[in-house]
């Protein structure tokens, strides 16, 4: 059973992996697939692909199954081979598949990939490319409804081909993110966010199915206020933030799980500081220059009180702030945002 087991390692940055979060509780929205908070490109982004190695029979499979997201998503591909393009692949068949999620590829060596597609058997390119763009495991949903037998998954992972210590079987397999780290909640057996497990692995003799194609609740999440609607700001609708304002701009976060854009032109190159302030508790992120997709930094609470603030030193041109709220009971909010130059 274990020699047809493939599994996908989730390559979340270590910082993240070890960030410490009080638990809370979600509220009870009945979303399936789960993205880690904080990994989401900006809504309406156009991510670049470049296919390091793999033959021309691969680069069609990735480049069709990239396409079931993007058809529901509001997100394109644009498979131009760019060498610091935001998702590079390659094609290693002793590397298994996997993908680093959202924009943690960004935190990637540019000569490095972020993803590998060492088969790409059924849906297995979708699956990857569904971490691309922000998503998680579905057997790790905190919800997961899988009574994991964790002996016996622990005995069979540390088997051929896989050869895991108990403490990469947890992190991958065992370990659930926490209610507070992801969007989503509970669990969609259909998606294809989720891998195949034999019954014996769980403690009540209920495995899983891999599916190959995306699950409606797949389309549907991708689709909602918490990832990449049609309908939510985009990149190109942007609020214009003015450096230096007078007043700082008010916001206000009114759906659960919705993102706010901004824009801002730097006019010479300095030090710039972004920062939000007020009861909302919101994840900043900061992207440029010129570009929707350069994520140059990202915080969450290490400005006044629990509100969000980077400074960096930029150089002269456009750059996007993406406020998202930190996704605790509630979600929405006022806040203000401001920029201005040291
Ligand atoms: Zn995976």
């Amino acid at each position: 059973m274990t020699d047809r087991l493939k599994i996908c390692i989730d390559r979340v940055l270590p910082r993240n992996v070890m960030r410490l979060q009080l638990s809370r509780r979600g509220p009870d929205h009945r979303m399936r697939a789960i993205s880690p908070i904080g990994t989401l490109w900006m809504n309406g982004s156009t991510l670049s692909v470049r296919f390091m190695g793999g033959a021309a029979a691969q680069h069609a499979v990735a480049r069709e199954q990239a396409g079931w997201w993007s058809q529901v998503a509001n997100l394109k591909f644009d498979f131009n081979n760019a060498p610091n393009a935001d998702i590079r692949i390659a094609f290693n068949p002793d590397d298994g598949a996997w993908s680093w999620i959202g924009t943690e590829c960004r935190a990637i060596p540019v000569g490095q990939p972020t993803m590998n597609l060492g088969f790409l058997d059924g849906g297995t390119a979708a699956h990857e490319f569904g971490h691309a763009i922000g998503l998680a495991h579905e057997h790790q949903s905190p919800q997961g409804g899988l009574a994991w037998n964790e002996a016996v998954v622990i005995r069979e992972m540390a088997k051929s081909p896989n050869f895991w210590d108990e403490q990469t079987t947890r992190h991958n397999i065992l370990q659930k993110y926490r209610m507070d780290q992801v969007n989503g909640t509970a669990f969609d057996p259909a998606s294809i966010m989720l891998y195949f497990f034999p019954p014996e692995w769980t403690l009540n003799g209920v495995g899983t199915r891999e599916n190959h194609v995306l699950s409606s609740l797949d389309k549907k999440f991708v689709a909602g206020a918490k990832m990449y609607p049609r309908t939510g700001t985009t990149v190109s609708t942007a609020t214009a933030l003015e450096v230096n304002a007078k007043r700082r701009t008010q916001a206000s976060i009114g759906k659960v799980g919705e993102e706010d854009l901004f824009r801002f032109t730097a006019d010479r190159d300095g030090r710039y500081v972004v920062d939000t302030r007020g009861p909302t508790d919101v994840v900043l992120k900061l992207f440029g220059p010129g570009s929707e997709t350069a994520l140059i930094a990202e915080d969450d609470d290490s400005g006044v009180d629990s509100n969000a603030r980077i400074a960096a030193n930029l150089i002269a041109g456009g750059y996007f702030v993406q406020v998202r709220h930190y996704n605790r009971a509630g979600g929405m909010g006022n806040y203000s945002v401001k920029v201005r130059r040291m």
